[in-house]
């Protein structure tokens, strides 16, 4: 397929946000596309070459960019940059450059789609001592046969600044009406997306078998599954009102979500948001498949550190540790942790999604042989309020963040955060009720003693519709000494000269971020406001959503992608009932 084609479906593309104009366009770009391709079609168009839990970055720098550029259009990178400096856009500037291109070339290659993928496939698998020289022969052999436009897409790709805008349900949308006419079936490439995480997979499913191959769809063992979520109550109360006579509670441990696949001698680990974090737990890896007893497996765990000592569990801030390339056996036993389980998901070459929650912990029960090391999470079945709070003071008492309450009869809802999971924190019971994860996408110089570090930052939600972050607040309280040095760590390197498109705000500071880190925030109040950018709209014409007194509460959710982050709509949501609260007491 000629990647001219994709090039200018991208180029229409860039020119909306409307949701209905872009699956309108990606309809037509689907019908054009065989079927062996619309894989590959699918993860270019997302800015990937491969379903992101495979993990596999492309990683060119600008520089080197800049030097292909050079090299295969004969103008000297002095000039480059000169443009680059003016359009602000490297994969733009590399499209005026080949416009007024020097050198000829005499035979040229025809640029298809696949021999984009396979080579930028090559880019990201390169190594070593010569891998730079070899990615800039590939991609200034790239841009020699391309056009101007395709030169641009090529480079954003290649950059990682290729943002179309198109979500996830986006794309399932335009898959559904290409190949079944109806958007309705919608739900079930969803529930495909669901198992798999891999949007590339279930478009070649459908093109190839339609329909009827996705309703068939099954999970792939080594596939992540995308994690169900839970809803957030405020109290005991609100619990038995939604979920009535019985149910089941469980600590909330205050860990980090493990995702763990099992065949034979094979074993994999992915984090919430399906990152291959196996490096990081050794001990999971050596010690978990002897506790197993089934042939292969999926289960879902909290990995928590402990006090070795006492036993006692401790904050999720320790496992930060864990997270390195290096030394990671010394951090093994400098941080030990335990694993404590709380479902299953597959078992012995089966789906248990459809298993009732009994069902499933039962199995898992069953499967899961306890020790030192390996946990059932505490769970007890609770029938009133009283019951509830005595479970959740002991959870707390124990170090846990609160309870997760789950239904009995209801199967596993990969993917969504539905209404079978409560989640209840003691922290909820006060002020705003909840704690905010919040992207970091400025930052202010401190002074007196943050003289040099960072002493206020500026934080943004997540607006799902147009891919952006919106400024919410700033925040300068909650910091010792110590998170603040360890936020600077993390945050020089996420230094950015020019403001990153998706940052939506229109505040100053005196350094901007990539939008990469999340960190958790609690607050007095949500209120409107004229200058932050958050829920803009959407309460009242021309104002947004900010938050009153934020603090941040100590922790940084490196388990968290920035998509992962509190979204608009939630802070909606939170307002709305922090105005009933109010309206309530007011009635009083
Ligand atoms: P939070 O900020 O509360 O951790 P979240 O957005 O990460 O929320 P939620 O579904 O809202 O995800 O909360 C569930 C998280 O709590 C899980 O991702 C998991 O890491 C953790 N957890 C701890 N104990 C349990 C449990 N017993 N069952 C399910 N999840 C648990």
């Amino acid at each position: 397929m000629e990647f001219a084609i994709l090039s200018d479906a991208f180029d229409k593309m860039e020119s909306t946000r409307k949701r209905l104009e872009l699956t309108q366009f990606l309809v037509e770009l689907f019908e054009k596309t065989p079927n062996e391709v619309i894989s590959k079609i699918v993860y270019l168009l997302q800015g990937k070459i491969r379903p992101d839990f495979e993990g596999i970055e492309l990683g060119v720098a600008e520089k080197l960019a800049i030097r292909a550029i050079s090299k295969s259009s004969g103008i000297p990178i002095k000039k480059i940059n000169e443009i680059y400096q003016r359009e602000g856009d490297l994969g733009h500037a590399a499209s005026i450059i080949l416009e007024q291109k020097t050198q000829t070339t005499f035979m040229v290659e025809d640029i298809t789609v696949e021999r984009v993928y396979e080579t930028l496939l090559k880019i990201a698998n390169l190594e070593g001592m010569r891998s730079q020289d070899m990615k800039m022969k590939y991609i200034s052999s790239l841009l020699n046969d391309a056009s101007p436009i395709e030169g641009k897409f090529i480079l954003k790709i290649l950059l990682g600044t290729l943002r179309l805008g198109v979500a996830e349900n986006t794309v399932m949308d335009a898959l559904a009406i290409t190949f079944t006419k109806n958007k309705e079936n919608r739900k079930f490439l969803q529930h495909a997306y669901n198992v798999s995480s891999d949007l590339g997979k279930v478009a070649e499913k459908i093109s190839i078998e339609g329909i009827r191959g996705i309703k068939e769809f099954e999970i792939i063992l080594f596939n992540p599954i995308r994690p169900m979520l839970a809803d957030r109550i405020k109290s005991e109360e609100e619990a038995v009102i939604k979920f009535g006579k019985e149910f089941a509670a469980e600590y909330k441990l205050d860990g980090e979500r493990v995702q763990i696949h099992i065949e034979g001698d094979k074993i994999v680990l992915f984090s919430r948001s399906l990152e291959n974090i196996s490096s990081y737990y050794p001990d999971i890896i050596e010690k978990i498949p002897k506790v197993i007893q089934a042939e292969n497996v999926i289960l879902e765990a909290e990995a928590v550190a402990i006090n070795e000592n006492t036993g006692e569990f401790l904050p999720f801030q320790e496992l930060m540790h864990r997270r390195r390339k290096y030394k990671i056996e010394k951090a093994v036993t400098q941080y030990p942790i335990t694993i404590n389980f709380f479902d299953i998901l597959f078992c012995n070459g089966n789906s248990c999604l459809e298993m009732n929650y009994k069902e499933r912990r039962k199995k898992l029960e069953k499967i899961v042989k306890e020790n030192e090391f390996a946990k059932h999470i505490p769970m007890i079945i609770v029938k009133n309020e009283n019951d509830i709070t005595e479970f959740l003071e002991n959870s707390i008492n124990e170090g846990s963040e609160g309870l997760m309450l789950k239904m009995l009869d209801k199967p596993y809802q990969a993917g969504s955060r539905g209404s079978h999971w409560l989640k209840l924190k003691r922290e909820y019971q006060n002020e705003l009720g909840d704690s905010l994860d919040l992207v970091v996408i400025g930052g202010y110089f401190g002074k007196g003693r943050r003289t040099g570090n960072y002493g206020t930052l500026l934080l943004a939600t997540y607006d799902e519709d147009e891919d952006t972050f919106t400024s919410i607040c700033k925040v300068g309280t909650g910091f010792t000494d110590e998170s603040l040095d360890q936020l600077y760590q993390i945050l020089n390197s996420k230094v950015t000269i020019k403001k990153n498109p998706r940052i939506d705000t229109e505040m100053e500071a005196d350094v901007w971020f990539e939008p990469e880190l999340v960190i958790e925030v609690v607050a007095s109040e949500i209120t409107i406001s004229p200058i932050h950018k958050a829920a803009k709209n959407k309460i009242r014409k021309d104002t947004g959503l900010a938050l009153r007194f934020p603090k941040f509460t100590g922790k940084i959710r490196i388990e968290k992608t920035v998509e992962n982050a509190s979204t608009n709509e939630e802070i909606i949501t939170l307002y709305q009932g922090q105005k009933k609260v109010a309206h309530n007491k007011s009635l009083m």
